[in-house]
């Protein structure tokens, strides 16, 4: 992928976008920040947008602001206007955070990309079981500012209770500290979110990566499967970190279900 990304003067083409999916507690949001830094992407991170628009108290952050805090969907219309108009103003190739979260969304999504004349080369499903997603969010600290994510022992910040990135306050999310908001998180990714990913799956865009281990570990398996997976249809597209590494537990295109019920 780096590759393609420099022949095109370094920046990915739109048609390099890409979506990534994952469970709570997966590191979706860490491993999209580094894959946007790495290979130029416009990172569209759903979460942020939304606290920015509550933190400004405007008429949309205060639509949103009840779902958000009940850890609920928001409704499709609503949502689905915000992420067009995001979508609209990427110059480049996106990685898209955060959404879409079910199917609605991802119709949505496609309407809009249909409107755009755009494609997306790919959908990253990261996959982690309910435990590990549970212990991981214990420690969870979130940037009140950009939504940067850190864990207070598998990820802590150089300085404490201090973003590296933006010098903002880190906070526990609530929703993080609430067990039975994290049990009804989980619930609903799997009843939503995990359609999403079988859709895409069907239409032969889903890469499948392993997000267990440390965020070195998952970035690593993710840019080995993204390069695999894109090479594949891109011949030029090719990561730079050659492939004497082994499989690193990548297993795009594999048929199994881990979070099904
Ligand atoms: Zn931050």
């Amino acid at each position: 992928l780096t590759e393609a990304i420099k022949s095109s003067g370094g920046v990915p083409q739109k048609a390099d976008s890409l979506v990534l999916i994952g469970p709570p507690g997966s590191g979706k949001g860490t491993q999209a920040a580094r894959l946007a830094a790495r290979c130029g992407f416009d990172h569209i991170n759903t979460g942020a947008i939304l606290r920015q628009e509550i933190a400004a108290g405007s008429s949309l952050g205060q639509r949103v602001e009840p779902y958000v805090r009940a850890g609920e969907l928001i409704p499709t219309e609503l949502l689905s206007g915000v992420m067009a108009a995001r979508l609209r103003s990427a110059s480049h190739a996106f990685l898209l955070d955060g959404y879409p979260r079910n199917l609605a969304q991802a119709s949505a999504l496609d309407q809009t990309l249909e409107e755009l004349r755009q494609t997306i080369a790919g959908v990253i499903a990261l996959e982690l079981d309910d435990q590990t997603a549970a212990q991981r969010l214990e420690g969870r600290l979130v940037c009140a500012a950009e939504g940067h994510t850190y864990h207070r022992s598998l990820c802590p910040p150089s300085a404490e209770g201090v973003c590296d990135i933006d010098g903002s306050q880190l906070v526990a999310r609530q929703d993080d500290r609430d067990l039975g908001a994290l049990r009804s998180r989980l619930e609903l990714f799997r009843a939503q979110t995990v359609p999403v990913i079988e859709r895409y799956c069907e239409s032969g865009l889903l890469m499948r990566v392993e997000a267990t281990g440390s965020p070195e570990r998952v970035a690593e398996r993710l840019e080995y499967t993204l390069g695999a997976s894109l090479s594949r249809n891109q011949p030029r597209a090719r990561i730079s970190r050659g492939s004497d590494r082994g499989k690193p537990g990548a297993r795009a295109q594999s048929g199994t279900r881990r979070w099904a019920a």
